[in-house]
């Protein structure tokens, strides 16, 4: 049998696939670092000689740390053959080799886990290195970064110790930067670190080069689990058992001098996604100091000067790997003494902004073909292109007011308002408990901060470059952030910043721009971009929409978001929630006095009503009816009609619906004026009544505190309101007199509103508008509710059109909103013209968690623990609630197959639920209009991931 295979040179790519079966396969095996390792080093580009440790052998180490069998023999065979590569040995005092090793998952996770660079570096060899580099200075500033990091990374022993050894030295030489450290000073600042392993574990710093590989591959096979990669990865959805691989591999040097340098570099501008190479590099550097930020770095173009031999072989090779990636690349590079080696290449993280226009690019480039750009871009990057800006208006303001305070580099797009605390901790509890909009303020951030970062509305730091840490995580959460604003002088003790003579304290609201890199102090007025504008965004939409099978409606209640709706693409309305309009201060006193009159009045109808019944029947009691008992019913009935047409509760009731009508009337004509030709879904009223009244909490208080005043100008009706109140209190209204119930015990309120559409869609059509009113009845359980109502309010539609001598096309179809509607879809479908899943009351009822209360009171610990993998609410529980909908659509579509089907509960809007929507057949998905052009890219991905 052949041993199981740990370990993978970096040539040895055509192995790990046959291995792996796939590309995929082989960036599971050897990380997406060691993969593109392999790659690069297959297509020629200068790489390091080096090999990759597998992904399994991590796996296999967790079980019981220790390596599995064979890996360190294969580890030191693998040695052996890249000495013989490098022309250096590990160890010898005359010519060593030294390496990195560096982590390297499936999925990037930067920063995430830990790298230990110049291991092999000893009390021998760095004197060998002297000899050999005649650079004193380069080597033992190399061998305390060793120390450090071993120290720090390896053995465990914190930051602060080595950090404040140096601080103290340079304050005590008059030094301001680390370049003034000459090697006699680095020499005796790694004596110093070597003590403080000693004292802090007991034990020397080890000079076994080989023991130090050891550790390391420990040090980051355990730092998979440490609790910033695990957090990270719950954030990102990356599993748990995919494990990381580890890459060693020859280090090269750029602090050789100044022909030796290193750099960080996208191949497209992060930011914008323009196609300019953009990063940056430092001479006679090593690579942490670029992506630390800590020392200020050199556009990438002036190496054209600096090393042109190098620069030109740059450019070169950056070129090459996009054409074969296909892909914006995010590179690392060293120049050792002017030869160029590149350290590694990885698709580019970028902002929404760049990601939308790579994609774009790259199609008309002829790179890739639009499936491939629509594939690229995610849904939520979409989302963050409508993220609120400043208007110039806010901002010409504050700056008259003298609120400017600070200028940095706009690192990730979008504006942002918010409190500013200084540290990770306090932001993140300050959002958690408090639920405050937070800016979290630092120097610089590190991989510690992100919990800090995800939960901020805007990042600002005072250093670091537009590739620094706090940039490029920034980015990639969409959070708004400035970098580098070194103007700003933070005082962590006093807990405040200052700068253009001012001073904000923690706490306090600042207002920042990652766009423009702005910060004003003080709360600047948001606002939303113009998505139209956005050439290559719209693009990209158009070519969704060529490749979806469902569409997307909004919901929208007025014709302004149905404007916005139709810009952003929506193809209908899937929800007009009308009683929205009921609550406009005009209103509410009218809806109030339909409220509070509707039962006396209906109580007196119902009995007119069953009289008129009794004579059209000919039977009263169980008896037939004689002529004195006819004459005298009709008798009764006259005085009824009579006393109802004078009576004031009455005369209330109607006069509020006779004034309503006309409102909605206007409402609804403003709706098909906007969304001319396509369909407007219009949801019958819907809620509580109750909703539309003052709380009985507040009104008992109010008339309590009247009485014991003595107070009685306006006691009567506050009495009388507080009974109505009472009457309609009910224990649980969400499953109690709403919806198509408030359609049988109180009918007039939904024929008014029916009148109203139509009134609203024969005058529209008479003045050249093509309406597509589509009625829906709420919350409908069982079909008799359907039987008893729809057929009236059809009526009342065709009553209209003959009045007015105008058809206009129309259905009539319901939500399905209970568990009950689903199961008995079928009988529900021989009334129903369409089907609209309103998920929010679905999920609501079918978990039987009040979607008031259930994430305040426990969801996000069912979450947090792992009862339920997301938020019920947030993406469609797919095995019940979305169980529920396929068995309904198909039952549904077995008596009605052309039923028309839609989901306007807030899933509508989220990637996860539409992709369900498509596969189990939905026409369309309805959500708001701020998420109609994700919802449209998030339509595609699910038909391409779905042939
Ligand atoms: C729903 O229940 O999903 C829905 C859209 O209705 P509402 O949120 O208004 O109850
Ligand atoms: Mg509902």
């Amino acid at each position: 049998m052949t041993e199981k295979k740990w370990v993978y040179l970096f040539d040895e790519v055509e192995q790990a696939e046959k291995y792996a079966g796939s590309w995929d396969g082989v960036r599971g095996l050897l990380g997406g670092k060691g993969a593109n390792l392999a790659e690069m080093t297959r297509v020629g580009v200068p790489v390091p000689p080096g090999f990759t440790i597998t992904t399994e052998a991590c796996n296999a180490f967790q079980k019981n740390r220790q390596f599995p069998e064979g890996m360190w023999d294969q580890v030191l065979a693998a040695l052996k053959i890249t000495e013989k590569k490098a022309g250096k040995q590990f160890g010898d005092p005359t010519n060593p080799l030294l390496v990195s090793c560096r982590s390297g998952a499936k999925f990037s996770m930067p920063g995430m886990m830990d790298t230990v660079l110049n291991i092999g570096m000893n009390d021998e060899t760095a004197k060998g290195m002297i000899k050999l580099t005649n650079n004193p200075r380069f080597v033992n500033d190399s061998y305390r970064r060793l120390v450090h990091m071993l120290g720090t990374v390896v053995l465990g022993i914190d930051d602060e110790p080595f950090e404040d050894a140096l601080k103290q030295y340079k304050a005590q030489k008059g030094y301001k930067v680390d370049t003034e450290m000459t090697a006699e000073d680095w020499a005796t600042i790694t004596e110093t670190y070597k003590a403080i392993v000693k004292k802090e574990k007991g034990f020397d710093f080890p000079q076994d080069p080989l023991k130090q590989l050891e550790f390391a591959i420990q040090a980051v096979f355990d730092s998979w689990n440490s609790k910033r990669a695990i957090d990270y990865r719950r954030r990102e959805n990356i599993p748990d058992d995919l494990g990381t691989a580890v890459n060693i591999q020859t280090m090269v040097f750029g602090n050789m001098g100044n022909d030796s340098g290193t750099g960080v570099a996208f191949t497209r501008d992060p930011q914008t996604g323009e196609n300019v190479m953009f990063g940056e590099y430092l001479l006679n550097a090593q690579g942490e100091d670029v992506v630390a930020g800590i020392r200020n770095t050199s556009k990438i173009t002036g190496l054209k000067d600096e090393i042109p031999d190098a620069y030109k072989a740059f450019m070169e090779i950056t070129r090459k790997l996009e054409d074969h990636y296909k892909e914006m690349q995010d590179v690392e590079f060293t120049i050792e003494r002017g030869k160029l080696w590149m350290l590694q290449t990885r698709n580019g993280k970028r902002s929404a902004k760049a990601a939308i226009k790579i994609a774009y690019d790259m199609v008309n480039e002829g790179f890739i073909s639009k499936e491939e750009a629509i594939m690229r871009v995610a849904p939520a990057q979409v989302d963050q292109m409508l993220h609120p800006q400043f208007s110039n208006k806010a901002v010409d303001e504050a700056k008259a007011q003298k609120r400017f305070f600070a200028k940095g580099v706009n690192a990730s797009p979008g504006a942002a308002v918010g409190r500013i605390y200084f540290d990770a901790d306090t932001a993140e509890k300050k959002h958690k408990d408090e639920g405050q909009d937070v800016i979290m303020v630092r120097p610089f951030t590190k991989p510690d901060d992100v919990h800090g970062m995800l939960a901020a509305k805007g990042i600002l730091t005072s250093e670091g470059g537009a590739t620094s840490h706090a940039a490029v995580v920034a980015r990639q959460f969409g959070v708004p952030c400035i970098v580098g604003a070194s103007v700003i002088q933070i005082d962590m003790e006093k807990r405040e910043m200052r700068s253009n003579g001012l001073v904000v304290k923690e706490g306090e609201w600042i207002s920042l721009d990652g766009s423009t890199g702005e910060v004003y102090i003080g709360q600047l007025e948001l606002t939303t971009p113009d998505v139209t504008q956005q050439k290559e965004l719209m693009a990209l939409l158009s070519w969704a929409d060529e490749v979806s099978r469902l569409q997307v409606w909004a919901n929208a209640d007025y014709p302004k978001d149905a404007r916005r709706a139709r810009e952003y693409g929506a193809k209908g309305i899937g929800l007009c929630r009308t009683e929205h309009m009921f609550f406009e201060t005009t209103r509410l006193p009218h809806v109030q006095q339909m409220i509070m009159n509707a039962e006396a009045t209906q109580k007196k109808l119902n009995n007119l009503e069953a009289l008129e019944g009794a004579l059209k029947a000919g039977r009263l009691e169980g008896r037939a009816l004689k002529d004195e008992d006819r004459a005298a019913l009709e008798a009764e009935i006259a005085d009824g009609k009579k006393a109802l047409a004078e009576d004031p509760g009455a005369k209330a009731y109607f006069g509020a619906l006779d004034f309503i009508l006309p409102l909605q009337r206007s409402d609804f004509y403003g709706l098909f004026e906007a969304m001319n030709g396509l369909p407007v879904i219009i949801r019958l009223i819907d809620p509580p009544l109750h909703e539309f009244l003052p709380s009985m909490e507040s009104l008992l208080t109010e008339v309590a505190t009247m009485r014991a005043k003595g107070e009685t100008e306006g006691l009567a009706e506050k009495e009388d309101l507080l009974a109505v109140v009472e009457s309609l209190h009910e224990s649980n209204p969400m499953m109690g007199l709403r919806g198509i119930r408030l359609g049988i015990v109180y009918p007039d309120i939904m024929k008014m509103q029916v009148r109203a559409i139509f009134e609203a869609a024969c005058d529209a059509k008479k003045n050249g508008i093509d309406p597509h009113p589509e009625v829906m009845i709420p919350l409908t359980g069982h079909v008799n509710e359907l039987k008893l109502v729809q057929p009236t309010l059809v009526q009342i539609a065709k009553d209209v059109m003959a009045e007015k001598g105008v058809e206009v096309s129309y259905k009539f179809g319901t939500m399905i909103e209970i568990p009950r509607a689903a199961v008995t879809a079928a009988e529900i479908a021989e009334y129903a013209e369409f089907f609209s899943f309103g998920t929010n009351d679905l999920t609501q009822m079918t978990f039987g968690y009040s979607r008031d209360d259930a994430e305040r009171n426990f969801l996000v610990t069912y979450v947090e623990k792992g009862v339920l993998p997301k938020n019920p609410f947030q993406q469609l529980d797919r095995e019940g609630v979305g169980r529920l909908m396929k068995s309904a659509i198909e039952e549904g579509r077995k008596v009605r197959p052309n039923l028309e089907v839609g989901i306007c509960g807030e899933h509508g809007g989220d990637p996860s639920s539409i992709e369900w929507c498509h596969l189990i057949g939905n026409n369309y998905v309805s959500c708001s209009p701020f998420r109609v052009p994700l919802a449209r890219l998030a339509a595609a991905q699910a038909a391409l991931n779905n042939k």
